[in-house]
This record gives structure tokens, C-alpha cells and sequence, in this order.
């Protein structure tokens, strides 16, 4: 976002809006008070160490987890503690699009058919609806040449922006991304977040979880650093990685930059 793009998107309702969420697995408690507000067109990258409850903090905001207390709203959808959202959840999970470390495409289906299966499915579109906007996706990220292949025959990379075209093709007003370059080889990171990179700059609101902080820096509106189930610190990208504050950031920042 620009500055005008910000202080125009300050004014919009937000479409996370995360209100004093609790969760515990048991004894353990894996968020703690968290309260955040992403705002339409806004790009949040979390940061921090493993097991702090990044993956945690995002899987709430579609539902996959359960909280224990607090709110979550999603584009004016309320999501409940102990999940009692009701049909909130459904439409959440429609409105809502995520990309996983691991790809978790369909291995039986072509790529094609991974990317039509939900708006067939679940938006009831029609077929030639549906394919044309898969093809249109699949050119997008690059691999519409391998549209009839299964996703055995592509590489990670490949994969990793089937996975994105395939949460793209719902339309979906937020993306979640968890990790998405982690399980890829190295010379295969830079294509999946140069789609990132694209769909960040047509103003799709984002919050991702990565460990890739160069892209962080340059993609980030805010950058928001997790610690023991808390945000420690957020702020603009040059400021969380060139003047952290916090003793925690300053520390994890030292070891992964
Ligand atoms: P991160 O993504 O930052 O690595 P997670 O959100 O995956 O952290 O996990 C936060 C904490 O919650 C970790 O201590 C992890 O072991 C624990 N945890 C995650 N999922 C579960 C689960 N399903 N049951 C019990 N503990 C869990
Ligand atoms: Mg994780």
C-alpha cells in the first residue's frame, strides 16, 4: 500500500478484526489476549520463533482452530469461542483462501480440476465459468502449460502456485499464508513469492506467515512479532527489523538475519 491507499484503509471496517482471543491446548496457552485489526488491501507479515503460535493465530481466522474466548470478525462474520459460529464458519471458510507449507492439492485430479473443484463445487458455478477462470489463474502464476498434468509430475514450486491459483478461483476477500515457501528447494522460493509479490501489489489483503524476511521487508504494510503466544511488537518492516525494541525481537532478529 501507499500512504494514500493506508489513510484511505484506515477508514474502511476492517476485515480481520481479532479481539482479546485466548486459546490453550491443554495447560499450554497459545494466544494470549491477541488483539489485531487488518485492514482491506493491508499486507501483515508475522514473524517469530517456532512454537511461539504463529500457525495457531492464523488457522483461528478461518476457523480450522478453536479459541476459548474473545471474537474474531472476518468481513462482518463472527467467529465464536469453542466453536459456536454456526453458518458463520461456512461462509468464513468461502471468503477466506489459505496456502500451507505443505501444498495439500488433490492428487487424484489434474491441475485443472484442483483449481475448478471448489467453484463447482462450493460456489456452484458452471463448468466453463469455472475453467475459464481457472486457465485465466493458472496463467497468472505462471504454469498454464501444465494444466492436464497431476500434481505428482510438477515440482514444488509448481505445486505451491497450483495451491495459490486453486485458493485464488474463490474470489476470496482475505489470504492466509502459513509458511508457504518452507517446504520448497531453494531455487524454487523465488517464484512462489514473486506470486505473492503480484497478488500483494493488486491490493489482496494478506496475512502470511514466513521466515523469508528480505520478502517481508519489501512486501510488508506492518510486520507483527509473536513471542509465547503474544505480539510483542508490530510496526512498519524497517522499523520492526532495523530498530526493534523489544528485547525478543531484537533477539530472534539476530538469529535469523
Ligand atoms: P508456530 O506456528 O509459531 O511454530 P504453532 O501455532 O504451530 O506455532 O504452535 C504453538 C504451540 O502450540 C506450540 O507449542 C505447539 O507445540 C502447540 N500446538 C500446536 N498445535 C497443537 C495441537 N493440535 N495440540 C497441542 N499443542 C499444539
Ligand atoms: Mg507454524
Amino acid at each position: 500500500m501507499n500512504d494514500s491507499q493506508r489513510h484511505e484503509a484506515l477508514h474502511k471496517a476492517p476485515i480481520v478484526k481479532m479481539d482479546k482471543v485466548n486459546k490453550h491446548f491443554g495447560s499450554l496457552h497459545v494466544m494470549q489476549d491477541i488483539d489485531l485489526e487488518v485492514a482491506p488491501g493491508e499486507v501483515v507479515v508475522i514473524v517469530g520463533a517456532s512454537g511461539s503460535g504463529k500457525s495457531t493465530l492464523i488457522r483461528c481466522v478461518n476457523g480450522l482452530e478453536e479459541f476459548q474466548s474473545g471474537a474474531i470478525e472476518v468481513d462482518g462474520n463472527q467467529l465464536l469461542p469453542y466453536g459456536k459460529s454456526g453458518r458463520s464458519l461456512q461462509t468464513i471458510r468461502t471468503e477466506v483462501g489459505m496456502v500451507f507449507q505443505q501444498f495439500n492439492l488433490f492428487p487424484h485430479l489434474s491441475v485443472r480440476d484442483n483449481v475448478t473443484l471448489a467453484p463447482l463445487k462450493v460456489r456452484g458455478w458452471n463448468r466453463q465459468h469455472s475453467t475459464e477462470i481457472a486457465d485465466r489463474l493458472l496463467e497468472r502464476v505462471g504454469i498454464s502449460d501444465q494444466a492436464d498434468k497431476y500434481p505428482s509430475q510438477l515440482s514444488g514450486g509448481q505445486q505451491q502456485r497450483v495451491a495459490l491459483a486453486r485458493a485464488l478461483a474463490m474470489e476470496p476477500r482475505l489470504m492466509l499464508f502459513d509458511e508457504p515457501t518452507s517446504a520448497l528447494d531453494p531455487e524454487m522460493i523465488g517464484e512462489v513469492l514473486d506470486a505473492m509479490r503480484e497478488l500483494a501489489n493488486e491490493g489482496m489483503t494478506m496475512m502470511i506467515v514466513t521466515h523469508e524476511m528480505g520478502f517481508a521487508r519489501e512486501v510488508a504494510d506492518r510486520v507483527i512479532f509473536v513471542h509465547g503466544g503474544r505480539i510483542v511488537e508490530q510496526g512498519p518492516p524497517d522499523e520492526i527489523f532495523d530498530n526493534p525494541r523489544h528485547e525478543r525481537t531484537q533477539s530472534f532478529l539476530a538469529r535469523v538475519l
